[in-house]
């Protein structure tokens, strides 16, 4: 369900980590190794988020999203030839049953500096989960990017974004309300905000690798061969930046 990736480092150009390696992104569209909870493929569309190159750690975001197969799309390639960008976050997409097909369900989902993505699905929804809409300014649930679980999310999560939360504080706690009212959810979520990449572990597998003056993160190892894979256990936080890398996890409260 959903495959997610996002690097912060050294400019690459977006085919560098979305097509190019072995078990690219791209493969694990059509090939994934590791899905959970139901679907095989993920076909649904995908998005590409990145900054410009050169722009700093303040983005803007700007992204790339289609709702056909990674593998169809015939002018992506030429595209992630030729962009080049030091913060990147990438998804492809399994509809959730009962979800619609459509561009704007697809992550990431981006405001600002802020590219985010959930892999999973909320138990439920929608009504296990409404009454979080009320904690909602009722624009915000007025313009949500589609009517999908993983768009909510966003929309939680950016309202604690816009409040000042620290990014960590922002998912744990929107994880930690929906996991009350609908147990059993499966909430990977993925934030790359240009400084640090923040990620939870809630029913699906996540890997980071730090490289030199790099680090990435994604559902499942970009080079198995590549020795310095390592996975983060379920219902985790992992709080990373190029040089730090922190695992927090839920049972010792986040902390
Ligand atoms: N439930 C989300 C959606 O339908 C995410 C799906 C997934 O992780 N496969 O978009």
């Amino acid at each position: 369900m959903c495959r997610h990736l996002a690097y912060l480092g050294p400019p690459v150009t977006l085919a560098d980590v979305v097509l190019d390696p072995p078990h690219s992104l791209l493969r694990q569209s059509w090939a994934p190794n590791d899905m959970r909870g139901g679907g095989t493929i993920n076909a649904d569309g995908f998005g590409i988020g990145w900054f410009d190159s050169g722009s700093g750690d303040g983005g803007p975001a700007r992204r790339y999203r289609r709702d056909v197969p990674m593998w169809s799309d015939s002018s992506l390639p030429d595209l992630a030839e030729s962009v080049s960008s030091e913060a990147i976050l990438a998804a492809v997409r399994s509809a959730t049953v009962g979800m619609p097909v459509t561009e704007t369900a697809c992550a990431p989902f981006v405001e600002g500096a802020w590219m985010f993505s959930h892999n999973g699905v909320v138990r439920g929804w929608p009504n296990s989960v409404a009454s979080l809409a009320g904690t909602l300014p009722p624009v915000d649930l007025m313009t949500l990017d589609a009517p999908t679980d993983s768009a909510f999310l966003w929309a939680l999560v950016r309202h604690h974004l816009r409040q000042g939360h620290p990014a960590a504080k922002a998912l744990t706690d929107v994880v930690d309300d929906v996991l009350a009212l609908a147990p059993g959810s499966r909430l990977n979520l993925l934030l790359n905000d240009g400084l640090r990449i923040t990620a939870i572990t809630a029913g699906h597998a996540l890997w980071f690798c730090e490289g030199k003056d790099s680090i990435t993160v994604s559902s499942e190892p970009l080079d198995p061969d590549e020795p310095g894979w390592q996975p983060v256990p379920e219902l985790s936080l992992l709080e990373t930046t190029t040089n730090q890398c922190s695992i927090r996890s839920r049972d010792e409260g986040w902390s």
